[in-house]
């Protein structure tokens, strides 16, 4: 036996790690094995065999020994040319929009900075703010999840935010704000205004043909609700002076080796992420329509890949669901504006009729 010398570890760990750390939890991602998954917002449509061969055939060539490039340049140029980015408009990838927004939250974090967005919103904005040390300031959406343009501009005025998070659309209520309550607080913003079109494959509605007209706007965007969720792959475009900010924050090699060869091979068939995104706009509205059909339900309108909606007992229907083998998210609790909402990413034709069988009994 070792004899015991000092602190323990559990001493240690009390004196040495930050104390709002100890009292945080840890993100929970639910565990899906075996179930239908329609609790995250993946496209449910895998890739074409013959693009899988040739993918295989690239990572198979690829050197695992060495680091990844650095600049990913061959990354970089699919992304430009597929998304057709604004004149003179710079690019930064992360790994996942995730990365980039813990990254821009980091980037504001001065002693009495500021994060404001509006709520109920994506999770990570007052995570990744809290782990900044950043105070954080959420403010509510209208019932009907509207952005309440004069809430927003009272806080602007009162918080002065470092950096403002919108989502557009929306997740997790999925819907797109009017342009002109965002114009309006892209004017009254004193920092940064990030616009996260996470969901733009599904609302064809953006702001990042007009990045540049804004001398305080990024847009945010991700592959992965495109179909390429595995590969984490995310970036964010703005005038090259806030993007150069944002590279000096991000670690070298963030995009790993397989996504760099991944990433350009599927980009040269967007049109292929695109028809699927177009299939699952229209599942969006058959799923939308066959649950606003069940009594007692009131569904919400979305321009994302997911339909959020509000139904009698959440709870009940969550582990209907979940008996039934199939995982949604329940957001009963998550904020006083979803209770008893429930929300459902659109799956496969089979896997949303299942979704509707599976609720036969409520209907
Ligand atoms: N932004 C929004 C609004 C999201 O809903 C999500 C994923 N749920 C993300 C960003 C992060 O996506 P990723 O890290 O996969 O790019």
């Amino acid at each position: 036996m070792t004899a015991r010398m000092g602190p323990t570890v559990d001493e240690r760990v009390a004196a040495t790690v930050r104390a709002d750390v100890r009292a945080t939890r840890p993100y929970v991602v639910a565990h899906a094995d075996g179930l239908i998954k329609l609790d995250a917002m993946e496209n449910p449509y895998t890739l074409p065999a013959e693009l899988r061969t040739r993918i295989g055939a690239a990572v198979i060539d690829t050197p695992l020994n060495r680091y990844p490039d650095g600049g990913a340049e061959a990354t970089h140029a699919a992304i430009a040319d597929a998304m057709r980015l604004p004149e003179g408009a710079a690019l930064v990838l992360g790994n996942g929009s995730d990365e980039l927004i813990q990254i821009l939250s980091l980037l504001v974090a001065t002693p009495g900075a500021t994060i404001l967005s509006a709520e109920p919103s994506f999770v990570m904005y007052r995570r990744s703010a809290d782990v900044a040390q950043v105070r954080y300031v959420g403010v509510p959406l209208g019932v009907d999840f509207s952005l309440d343009a004069g809430a927003m501009l009272a806080a602007i005025e009162r918080e002065r935010p470092a950096l403002t998070w919108l989502a557009y659309p929306n997740n997790p209520t999925g819907n797109l704000y009017d342009e002109a309550a965002i114009e309006a607080v892209i004017a009254a913003a004193p920092g940064l205004v990030v616009i996260d079109e996470a969901y733009q494959p599904f609302a064809e509605r953006s702001f990042l043909p007009r990045v540049m007209e804004f001398p305080n706007v990024v847009v945010l965007r991700t592959l992965s609700k495109l179909g390429l969720a595995g590969l984490r792959l995310g970036y964010a475009v703005g005038n090259p002076a806030w993007i150069a900010e944002i590279e000096k924050l991000r670690p070298p090699y963030n995009i790993n080796v397989l996504t760099q060869v991944v990433a350009p091979i599927v980009l040269r068939e967007f049109g292929l992420l695109e028809s699927q995104a177009a299939a699952i706009r229209g599942e969006r509205a058959r799923l939308a329509g066959a649950l606003a059909a069940i009594p007692g339900t009131t569904v919400f309108h979305t321009a994302a890949n997911f339909v959020l909606v509000r139904v009698p007992n959440a709870n009940a229907w969550f582990t209907q669901l979940r008996g039934a083998g199939i995982l949604v998210k329940n957001l009963d609790g998550y904020h006083p504006l979803t209770t008893h909402c429930l929300r459902i990413t659109v799956g496969t034709p089979s896997e949303n009729n299942a979704l509707l069988a599976a609720l036969a009994p409520f209907a």
